[in-house]
Protein backbone atom coordinates (compact mmCIF):
# COMPACT_ATOMS: atom_id res chain seq x y z
CA UNK A 1 0.00 0.00 0.00
CA UNK A 2 1.89 3.38 -0.87
CA UNK A 3 1.74 5.64 1.93
CA UNK A 4 0.44 9.10 0.99
CA UNK A 5 3.47 11.77 0.16
CA UNK A 6 4.35 15.46 2.32
CA UNK A 7 7.05 17.27 0.16
CA UNK A 8 9.18 20.03 1.98
CA UNK A 9 10.04 22.48 -0.25
CA UNK A 10 11.31 26.21 0.86
CA UNK A 11 14.90 28.51 -0.01
CA UNK A 12 17.70 26.97 1.40
CA UNK A 13 18.82 27.41 5.52
CA UNK A 14 15.01 27.96 6.38
CA UNK A 15 15.27 24.75 8.28
CA UNK A 16 13.66 22.41 6.11
CA UNK A 17 16.38 19.41 7.12
CA UNK A 18 15.60 20.46 10.76
CA UNK A 19 12.33 20.11 10.84
CA UNK A 20 12.46 16.99 8.20
CA UNK A 21 14.77 15.44 11.45
CA UNK A 22 11.69 16.53 13.61
CA UNK A 23 9.26 15.02 12.03
CA UNK A 24 10.24 11.39 11.42
CA UNK A 25 11.97 11.49 14.46
CA UNK A 26 14.36 8.56 16.09
CA UNK A 27 12.87 6.32 13.49
CA UNK A 28 15.90 6.96 10.78
CA UNK A 29 18.39 7.30 13.37
CA UNK A 30 17.77 4.08 14.11
CA UNK A 31 18.03 2.52 10.78
CA UNK A 32 21.12 4.62 10.12
CA UNK A 33 22.42 2.62 13.24
CA UNK A 34 22.86 -0.80 10.88
CA UNK A 35 25.69 -1.03 9.43
CA UNK A 36 26.58 -0.34 5.96
CA UNK A 37 23.71 1.82 5.12
CA UNK A 38 24.79 5.11 4.45
CA UNK A 39 22.97 7.75 3.13
CA UNK A 40 21.38 11.48 2.82
CA UNK A 41 18.76 11.99 4.50
CA UNK A 42 15.81 13.10 2.50
CA UNK A 43 13.31 10.44 2.66
CA UNK A 44 11.33 8.82 5.85
CA UNK A 45 8.11 8.02 7.23
CA UNK A 46 6.15 9.46 9.96
CA UNK A 47 2.82 9.30 11.23
CA UNK A 48 0.61 11.68 13.10
CA UNK A 49 -2.74 10.87 14.49
CA UNK A 50 -2.53 7.18 13.75
CA UNK A 51 -1.86 8.42 9.84
CA UNK A 52 1.02 7.10 8.14
CA UNK A 53 2.25 9.27 5.93
CA UNK A 54 6.30 9.70 3.85
CA UNK A 55 8.31 12.93 4.04
CA UNK A 56 10.88 14.06 1.61
CA UNK A 57 12.92 16.97 2.21
CA UNK A 58 13.71 18.48 -1.02
CA UNK A 59 16.55 20.62 0.08
CA UNK A 60 19.92 20.47 -1.14
CA UNK A 61 20.06 20.27 -4.78
CA UNK A 62 22.98 22.58 -5.72
CA UNK A 63 23.02 24.69 -8.72
CA UNK A 64 25.45 26.99 -9.66
CA UNK A 65 25.49 30.13 -11.49
CA UNK A 66 23.12 33.22 -11.39
CA UNK A 67 19.97 33.10 -9.59
CA UNK A 68 21.61 29.58 -8.17
CA UNK A 69 18.88 29.74 -5.18
CA UNK A 70 15.95 30.44 -7.17
CA UNK A 71 16.59 27.88 -9.64
CA UNK A 72 16.78 25.05 -7.02
CA UNK A 73 13.70 25.97 -5.41
CA UNK A 74 11.46 26.00 -8.54
CA UNK A 75 13.35 22.45 -9.03
CA UNK A 76 12.17 21.36 -5.80
CA UNK A 77 8.51 22.93 -6.00
CA UNK A 78 8.59 21.41 -9.72
CA UNK A 79 9.16 17.98 -7.94
CA UNK A 80 6.90 18.45 -5.33
CA UNK A 81 3.69 19.23 -7.32
CA UNK A 82 4.93 15.90 -9.47
CA UNK A 83 5.73 13.51 -5.89
CA UNK A 84 3.44 15.01 -3.75
CA UNK A 85 -0.10 15.44 -2.28
CA UNK A 86 0.39 17.73 0.23
CA UNK A 87 3.20 20.30 0.18
CA UNK A 88 4.56 21.93 3.36
CA UNK A 89 6.18 25.18 1.95
CA UNK A 90 8.75 26.70 4.34
CA UNK A 91 9.44 30.38 5.00
CA UNK A 92 11.12 31.85 8.15
CA UNK A 93 10.35 34.68 10.18
CA UNK A 94 13.99 36.03 10.42
CA UNK A 95 14.19 37.52 7.01
CA UNK A 96 10.55 37.77 6.12
CA UNK A 97 9.02 37.21 2.42
CA UNK A 98 10.96 37.53 -0.02
CA UNK A 99 11.09 37.35 -3.90
CA UNK A 100 11.63 33.82 -4.11
CA UNK A 101 9.17 32.67 -1.89
CA UNK A 102 5.98 34.65 -3.38
CA UNK A 103 7.25 33.17 -7.11
CA UNK A 104 7.70 29.93 -5.55
CA UNK A 105 4.26 30.56 -3.69
CA UNK A 106 3.01 31.65 -7.28
CA UNK A 107 4.01 28.15 -9.51
CA UNK A 108 2.63 25.72 -6.16
CA UNK A 109 -0.60 27.97 -6.37
CA UNK A 110 -1.18 27.22 -9.68
CA UNK A 111 -0.28 23.73 -9.41
CA UNK A 112 -3.95 23.29 -7.42
CA UNK A 113 -1.90 21.12 -4.94
CA UNK A 114 -2.83 21.14 -1.03
CA UNK A 115 -0.48 23.39 0.59
CA UNK A 116 0.71 24.54 4.04
CA UNK A 117 2.90 27.53 4.81
CA UNK A 118 5.11 27.34 7.50
CA UNK A 119 7.04 30.04 9.01
CA UNK A 120 9.95 28.78 10.84
CA UNK A 121 11.96 29.84 13.64
CA UNK A 122 9.74 32.17 15.35
CA UNK A 123 11.95 31.26 18.80
CA UNK A 124 9.82 33.97 20.60
CA UNK A 125 6.36 33.06 20.81
CA UNK A 126 5.94 36.40 21.54
CA UNK A 127 6.86 37.53 18.16
CA UNK A 128 3.91 35.80 16.69
CA UNK A 129 2.96 39.10 14.48
CA UNK A 130 6.56 37.93 12.13
CA UNK A 131 3.70 35.05 10.78
CA UNK A 132 1.53 38.25 9.69
CA UNK A 133 2.91 38.95 6.32
CA UNK A 134 3.13 34.81 5.39
CA UNK A 135 -0.64 35.08 4.88
CA UNK A 136 -0.50 37.10 1.67
CA UNK A 137 0.70 33.83 0.34
CA UNK A 138 -2.93 32.70 0.04
CA UNK A 139 -2.32 29.57 1.49
CA UNK A 140 -4.71 29.95 4.55
CA UNK A 141 -3.26 30.13 7.97
CA UNK A 142 0.67 29.94 8.22
CA UNK A 143 1.84 27.60 10.65
CA UNK A 144 4.22 29.44 13.24
CA UNK A 145 6.99 27.39 14.43
CA UNK A 146 10.68 26.99 15.64
CA UNK A 147 12.79 23.85 14.46
CA UNK A 148 15.63 24.63 17.43
CA UNK A 149 12.60 24.43 20.02
CA UNK A 150 10.70 21.43 18.67
CA UNK A 151 7.71 24.24 18.79
CA UNK A 152 4.99 24.20 16.63
CA UNK A 153 5.38 20.64 14.70
CA UNK A 154 2.31 19.47 15.93
CA UNK A 155 0.49 22.50 14.21
CA UNK A 156 1.93 21.49 11.06
CA UNK A 157 1.06 17.90 11.08
CA UNK A 158 -2.21 18.88 11.81
CA UNK A 159 -2.90 20.71 9.17
CA UNK A 160 -1.16 18.71 6.86
CA UNK A 161 -2.50 15.78 7.80
CA UNK A 162 -6.29 16.77 7.53
CA UNK A 163 -5.15 17.19 3.60
CA UNK A 164 -3.63 14.05 3.07
CA UNK A 165 -6.01 12.19 0.62
CA UNK A 166 -7.74 8.77 1.81
CA UNK A 167 -5.64 5.60 1.26
CA UNK A 168 -5.41 4.64 -2.46
CA UNK A 169 -7.18 1.40 -2.96
CA UNK A 170 -5.14 -1.43 -4.14
CA UNK A 171 -5.87 -2.13 -7.79
CA UNK A 172 -4.03 -5.93 -7.53
CA UNK A 173 -5.27 -8.97 -6.12
CA UNK A 174 -3.75 -10.67 -3.30
CA UNK A 175 -1.56 -13.50 -5.51
CA UNK A 176 -0.41 -11.27 -7.49
CA UNK A 177 3.54 -10.36 -7.16
CA UNK A 178 3.88 -6.70 -7.66
CA UNK A 179 7.75 -6.52 -8.97
CA UNK A 180 9.93 -3.08 -9.07
CA UNK A 181 12.97 -2.68 -10.82
CA UNK A 182 15.58 -0.27 -9.07
CA UNK A 183 19.03 0.86 -9.75
CA UNK A 184 21.07 3.09 -11.48
CA UNK A 185 20.63 4.72 -14.68
CA UNK A 186 22.03 2.72 -17.83
CA UNK A 187 22.16 -0.28 -15.47
CA UNK A 188 19.85 -2.08 -17.96
CA UNK A 189 16.20 -2.12 -16.39
CA UNK A 190 14.31 -0.61 -19.32
CA UNK A 191 16.16 -3.92 -21.25
CA UNK A 192 15.27 -6.03 -18.50
CA UNK A 193 11.50 -5.06 -18.72
CA UNK A 194 11.57 -5.56 -22.42
CA UNK A 195 13.57 -8.83 -22.20
CA UNK A 196 11.30 -10.20 -19.33
CA UNK A 197 8.20 -9.54 -21.45
CA UNK A 198 9.60 -11.29 -24.27
CA UNK A 199 9.09 -8.59 -26.74
CA UNK A 200 11.09 -5.53 -28.18
CA UNK A 201 9.08 -2.11 -27.57
CA UNK A 202 9.25 0.88 -26.19
CA UNK A 203 6.52 0.39 -23.07
CA UNK A 204 5.29 3.65 -22.88
CA UNK A 205 5.53 6.69 -24.18
CA UNK A 206 6.35 10.27 -22.10
CA UNK A 207 2.92 11.65 -22.61
CA UNK A 208 2.74 15.53 -21.05
CA UNK A 209 0.54 15.63 -17.63
CA UNK A 210 0.54 11.96 -17.26
CA UNK A 211 3.85 11.55 -15.25
CA UNK A 212 1.87 11.44 -11.97
CA UNK A 213 0.72 8.44 -12.40
CA UNK A 214 2.74 5.12 -12.46
CA UNK A 215 1.97 3.01 -15.35
CA UNK A 216 1.88 -0.55 -14.38
CA UNK A 217 2.62 -3.73 -16.73
CA UNK A 218 0.84 -6.95 -16.04
CA UNK A 219 1.42 -10.29 -17.26
CA UNK A 220 0.92 -13.91 -16.46
CA UNK A 221 4.03 -16.48 -16.70
CA UNK A 222 3.67 -20.32 -15.75
CA UNK A 223 0.18 -19.74 -13.92
CA UNK A 224 1.63 -17.03 -11.42
CA UNK A 225 0.84 -13.48 -12.48
CA UNK A 226 3.02 -10.59 -11.95
CA UNK A 227 2.97 -6.82 -12.32
CA UNK A 228 5.91 -4.67 -13.06
CA UNK A 229 5.76 -1.49 -11.19
CA UNK A 230 6.16 2.42 -12.43
CA UNK A 231 7.76 0.92 -15.84
CA UNK A 232 6.85 4.75 -16.73
CA UNK A 233 9.15 5.86 -14.10
CA UNK A 234 12.10 4.33 -15.37
CA UNK A 235 11.43 5.18 -19.10
CA UNK A 236 11.09 8.90 -17.89
CA UNK A 237 14.62 11.03 -18.65
CA UNK A 238 13.46 14.05 -16.70
CA UNK A 239 15.82 16.77 -16.28
CA UNK A 240 15.16 16.76 -12.41
CA UNK A 241 15.83 12.72 -11.97
CA UNK A 242 18.81 12.44 -14.26
CA UNK A 243 20.64 15.67 -12.64
CA UNK A 244 20.20 14.71 -9.30
CA UNK A 245 21.13 11.35 -7.57
CA UNK A 246 18.45 12.11 -5.47
CA UNK A 247 15.49 12.44 -7.64
CA UNK A 248 16.05 9.46 -9.03
CA UNK A 249 16.51 7.66 -5.76
CA UNK A 250 13.33 9.19 -4.96
CA UNK A 251 11.48 7.99 -7.79
CA UNK A 252 11.84 4.32 -6.99
CA UNK A 253 11.34 4.63 -3.07
CA UNK A 254 7.70 4.94 -4.66
CA UNK A 255 8.07 2.26 -6.87
CA UNK A 256 9.66 0.20 -3.79
CA UNK A 257 6.53 1.30 -1.40
CA UNK A 258 4.43 -0.81 -3.24
CA UNK A 259 5.94 -3.72 -4.80
CA UNK A 260 6.22 -6.94 -2.86
CA UNK A 261 9.62 -8.00 -4.91
CA UNK A 262 12.51 -5.51 -5.57
CA UNK A 263 14.84 -6.19 -8.03
CA UNK A 264 18.08 -4.49 -7.33
CA UNK A 265 19.87 -4.29 -10.77
CA UNK A 266 23.30 -3.63 -11.32
CA UNK A 267 25.71 -3.39 -13.95
CA UNK A 268 27.83 -6.38 -14.05
CA UNK A 269 30.75 -4.10 -16.14
CA UNK A 270 31.03 -1.40 -14.07
CA UNK A 271 30.85 -3.17 -10.62
CA UNK A 272 29.20 -1.56 -7.71
CA UNK A 273 29.34 1.74 -6.56
CA UNK A 274 27.88 3.68 -3.25
CA UNK A 275 24.75 5.05 -5.27
CA UNK A 276 23.63 1.27 -5.56
CA UNK A 277 24.07 0.59 -1.93
CA UNK A 278 21.50 4.06 -1.44
CA UNK A 279 18.98 2.60 -3.68
CA UNK A 280 19.28 -1.04 -2.14
CA UNK A 281 18.92 0.27 1.41
CA UNK A 282 15.76 1.09 1.08
CA UNK A 283 14.45 -1.88 -0.50
CA UNK A 284 15.65 -3.22 3.29
CA UNK A 285 14.29 -0.50 5.33
CA UNK A 286 10.54 -1.10 3.81
CA UNK A 287 10.85 -4.82 4.73
CA UNK A 288 10.45 -5.54 1.22
CA UNK A 289 11.70 -9.14 -0.82
CA UNK A 290 14.47 -8.89 -2.91
CA UNK A 291 16.99 -10.34 -5.12
CA UNK A 292 19.77 -9.00 -6.77
CA UNK A 293 20.08 -8.85 -10.83
CA UNK A 294 23.36 -8.73 -12.36
CA UNK A 295 22.96 -7.35 -15.68
CA UNK A 296 25.15 -7.07 -18.77
CA UNK A 297 27.12 -10.34 -18.28
CA UNK A 298 27.52 -10.78 -21.33
CA UNK A 299 30.10 -8.58 -21.43
CA UNK A 300 32.17 -9.54 -18.40
CA UNK A 301 35.00 -11.56 -19.43
CA UNK A 302 34.77 -14.76 -17.21
CA UNK A 303 36.61 -17.65 -16.16
CA UNK A 304 35.52 -20.50 -13.40
CA UNK A 305 36.09 -17.81 -10.68
CA UNK A 306 34.34 -14.31 -11.73
CA UNK A 307 30.65 -14.77 -10.50
CA UNK A 308 32.01 -15.90 -7.14
CA UNK A 309 34.27 -13.12 -6.93
CA UNK A 310 31.18 -10.82 -8.09
CA UNK A 311 29.20 -12.90 -5.80
CA UNK A 312 31.45 -11.68 -2.40
CA UNK A 313 31.94 -8.05 -3.80
CA UNK A 314 28.14 -8.11 -3.42
CA UNK A 315 28.37 -9.43 -0.57
CA UNK A 316 30.73 -6.75 0.93
CA UNK A 317 29.34 -4.06 -0.38
CA UNK A 318 25.67 -4.65 1.05
CA UNK A 319 26.03 -6.15 4.34
CA UNK A 320 22.71 -5.64 5.67
CA UNK A 321 21.36 -7.62 2.71
CA UNK A 322 22.72 -10.42 3.01
CA UNK A 323 19.40 -13.04 2.26
CA UNK A 324 18.91 -11.59 -0.70
CA UNK A 325 19.73 -14.24 -3.57
CA UNK A 326 21.70 -12.85 -6.94
CA UNK A 327 20.93 -14.01 -10.34
CA UNK A 328 23.55 -13.34 -13.12
CA UNK A 329 21.94 -12.49 -16.61
CA UNK A 330 22.13 -10.45 -19.81
CA UNK A 331 19.15 -8.52 -20.49
CA UNK A 332 20.53 -8.49 -24.13
CA UNK A 333 21.06 -12.06 -24.95
CA UNK A 334 18.15 -13.25 -22.44
CA UNK A 335 21.24 -15.67 -21.13
CA UNK A 336 19.69 -17.04 -17.90
CA UNK A 337 16.98 -14.62 -18.09
CA UNK A 338 14.51 -17.95 -17.24
CA UNK A 339 16.42 -18.40 -13.92
CA UNK A 340 14.52 -14.78 -12.99
CA UNK A 341 11.27 -15.49 -12.30
CA UNK A 342 11.32 -18.88 -10.38
CA UNK A 343 13.58 -16.50 -7.95
CA UNK A 344 10.93 -13.69 -7.56
CA UNK A 345 8.82 -16.31 -7.13
CA UNK A 346 10.52 -18.07 -4.17
CA UNK A 347 11.41 -15.04 -2.31
CA UNK A 348 7.91 -13.52 -2.62
CA UNK A 349 6.91 -16.58 -1.10
CA UNK A 350 9.46 -16.33 1.50
CA UNK A 351 8.39 -13.00 2.30
CA UNK A 352 4.87 -13.89 2.95
CA UNK A 353 5.93 -17.15 5.24
CA UNK A 354 4.19 -17.66 8.23
CA UNK A 355 5.98 -19.92 10.88
CA UNK A 356 3.42 -21.95 13.79
CA UNK A 357 4.27 -20.12 17.05
CA UNK A 358 5.30 -23.60 18.82
CA UNK A 359 7.62 -24.36 15.96
CA UNK A 360 9.13 -20.72 16.32
CA UNK A 361 9.56 -21.16 20.29
CA UNK A 362 11.28 -24.56 19.65
CA UNK A 363 13.64 -22.53 17.24
CA UNK A 364 13.94 -19.69 20.38
CA UNK A 365 14.68 -22.05 23.06
CA UNK A 366 17.27 -24.17 21.30
CA UNK A 367 19.09 -20.93 20.39
CA UNK A 368 18.52 -19.74 24.65
CA UNK A 369 19.83 -22.96 25.63
CA UNK A 370 22.91 -22.83 23.14
CA UNK A 371 23.94 -19.45 24.17
CA UNK A 372 21.21 -17.78 27.06
CA UNK A 373 21.27 -13.74 26.76
CA UNK A 374 24.13 -12.33 28.63
CA UNK A 375 23.77 -10.23 31.89
CA UNK A 376 23.55 -6.36 32.18
CA UNK A 377 24.69 -5.23 35.43
CA UNK A 378 23.47 -8.45 37.26
CA UNK A 379 20.13 -8.62 35.43
CA UNK A 380 19.60 -11.40 33.38
CA UNK A 381 16.85 -11.76 30.00
CA UNK A 382 14.62 -13.87 30.61
CA UNK A 383 12.33 -15.23 27.25
CA UNK A 384 8.86 -15.96 27.69
CA UNK A 385 7.83 -16.88 24.28
CA UNK A 386 7.93 -15.59 20.42
CA UNK A 387 5.39 -15.22 17.80
CA UNK A 388 4.99 -14.38 14.01
CA UNK A 389 2.68 -11.09 14.49
CA UNK A 390 2.91 -10.11 10.48
CA UNK A 391 3.92 -11.43 6.73
CA UNK A 392 5.36 -9.11 4.41
CA UNK A 393 8.18 -8.84 5.70
CA UNK A 394 7.63 -11.66 8.71
CA UNK A 395 7.76 -9.91 12.17
CA UNK A 396 8.68 -12.17 14.89
CA UNK A 397 7.28 -10.10 18.84
CA UNK A 398 9.60 -11.60 21.12
CA UNK A 399 7.89 -11.22 25.24
CA UNK A 400 10.81 -10.81 27.92
CA UNK A 401 10.91 -9.66 31.20
CA UNK A 402 12.45 -6.18 30.29
CA UNK A 403 13.11 -5.48 26.99
CA UNK A 404 15.68 -3.00 27.95
CA UNK A 405 18.04 -6.26 28.22
CA UNK A 406 17.75 -6.63 24.81
CA UNK A 407 21.00 -6.40 23.12
CA UNK A 408 21.36 -5.69 19.48
CA UNK A 409 23.85 -8.55 19.47
CA UNK A 410 21.49 -10.88 20.61
CA UNK A 411 18.33 -9.92 18.30
CA UNK A 412 21.09 -10.70 15.74
CA UNK A 413 21.95 -14.18 16.88
CA UNK A 414 18.34 -14.85 17.28
CA UNK A 415 17.75 -13.06 13.88
CA UNK A 416 20.01 -15.67 12.47
CA UNK A 417 18.97 -18.37 14.39
CA UNK A 418 15.03 -17.87 12.90
CA UNK A 419 16.95 -18.12 8.94
CA UNK A 420 19.20 -20.61 9.73
CA UNK A 421 15.67 -22.67 10.91
CA UNK A 422 13.22 -21.06 8.03
CA UNK A 423 15.29 -19.56 5.72
CA UNK A 424 13.36 -16.62 4.62
CA UNK A 425 15.62 -16.41 1.45
CA UNK A 426 15.24 -12.79 -0.11
CA UNK A 427 13.30 -10.89 2.89
CA UNK A 428 14.24 -8.74 5.60
CA UNK A 429 12.57 -10.19 8.91
CA UNK A 430 11.60 -8.06 11.90
CA UNK A 431 12.32 -8.82 15.72
CA UNK A 432 10.42 -6.87 18.35
CA UNK A 433 11.08 -6.83 22.22
CA UNK A 434 8.21 -6.34 24.17
CA UNK A 435 7.54 -6.63 28.15
CA UNK A 436 5.76 -9.89 28.85
CA UNK A 437 2.63 -8.20 30.77
P1 LIG B 1 17.54 23.91 5.12
O1 LIG B 1 18.66 24.37 4.25
O2 LIG B 1 16.27 24.61 4.76
O3 LIG B 1 17.38 22.43 5.18
O4 LIG B 1 17.88 24.43 6.61
P2 LIG B 1 18.56 23.68 7.85
O5 LIG B 1 17.57 22.78 8.50
O6 LIG B 1 19.85 23.10 7.41
O7 LIG B 1 18.76 24.91 8.82
C1 LIG B 1 19.56 26.02 8.46
C2 LIG B 1 20.06 26.69 9.72
O8 LIG B 1 18.99 27.23 10.46
C3 LIG B 1 20.78 25.74 10.65
O9 LIG B 1 21.90 26.40 11.17
C4 LIG B 1 19.76 25.46 11.74
O10 LIG B 1 20.35 25.15 12.95
C5 LIG B 1 19.01 26.76 11.79
N1 LIG B 1 17.64 26.62 12.28
C6 LIG B 1 16.75 25.65 11.95
N2 LIG B 1 15.57 25.86 12.60
C7 LIG B 1 15.73 26.98 13.36
C8 LIG B 1 14.89 27.70 14.25
O11 LIG B 1 13.73 27.36 14.48
N3 LIG B 1 15.41 28.82 14.82
C9 LIG B 1 16.67 29.24 14.58
N4 LIG B 1 17.09 30.34 15.18
N5 LIG B 1 17.49 28.57 13.74
C10 LIG B 1 17.04 27.45 13.14
P1 LIG C 1 18.15 1.79 -17.64
O1 LIG C 1 18.56 3.21 -17.66
O2 LIG C 1 18.57 1.11 -16.39
O3 LIG C 1 16.70 1.55 -17.95
O4 LIG C 1 19.03 1.05 -18.78
P2 LIG C 1 18.66 0.67 -20.28
O5 LIG C 1 17.77 -0.52 -20.31
O6 LIG C 1 18.19 1.89 -20.98
O7 LIG C 1 20.08 0.20 -20.81
C1 LIG C 1 21.19 1.06 -20.85
C2 LIG C 1 22.16 0.57 -21.92
O8 LIG C 1 22.70 -0.69 -21.59
C3 LIG C 1 21.51 0.40 -23.29
O9 LIG C 1 22.42 0.83 -24.24
C4 LIG C 1 21.29 -1.09 -23.39
O10 LIG C 1 21.29 -1.55 -24.72
C5 LIG C 1 22.46 -1.63 -22.62
N1 LIG C 1 22.17 -2.94 -22.01
C6 LIG C 1 21.11 -3.26 -21.25
N2 LIG C 1 21.17 -4.54 -20.85
C7 LIG C 1 22.31 -5.05 -21.38
C8 LIG C 1 22.93 -6.35 -21.31
O11 LIG C 1 22.46 -7.30 -20.70
N3 LIG C 1 24.11 -6.49 -21.98
C9 LIG C 1 24.67 -5.47 -22.68
N4 LIG C 1 25.82 -5.69 -23.29
N5 LIG C 1 24.11 -4.25 -22.75
C10 LIG C 1 22.94 -4.04 -22.11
Amino acid sequence: MSRPVVAIVGRPNVGKSTIFNRIIGDRLAIVEDKPGITRDRIYGTAEWNGIPFSVIDTGGIEIDGEDAILKSIRMQAELAIEEADVIVFMCEAKSGLTNADEEVAQILFRSGKPVVVAVNKVDNLSRMDEIYEFYSLGFGDPIAMSGSHGTGVGDLLDAVTVLLPEKEEEHYDEDVIKVALIGRPNVGKSSLVNAILGEERVIVSDIAGTTRDAIDTPFERDGQKYVLIDTAGMRKRGKVYETTEKYSVMRAIKAIERADVVLVVVNGEEGIIEQDKHIAGYAHDAGKASLFVVNKWDVVEKDDKTMQQFTQKIRDHFLFMTYSPIVYLSAKTKQRLQKLLPVVQHVSEQHALRIQTHILNDIVSDAVAINPPPTDKGRRMRINYATQVAVKPPTMVIFVNDPELMHFSYERYLENKIRAAFNFEGTPIRIFTRRKT
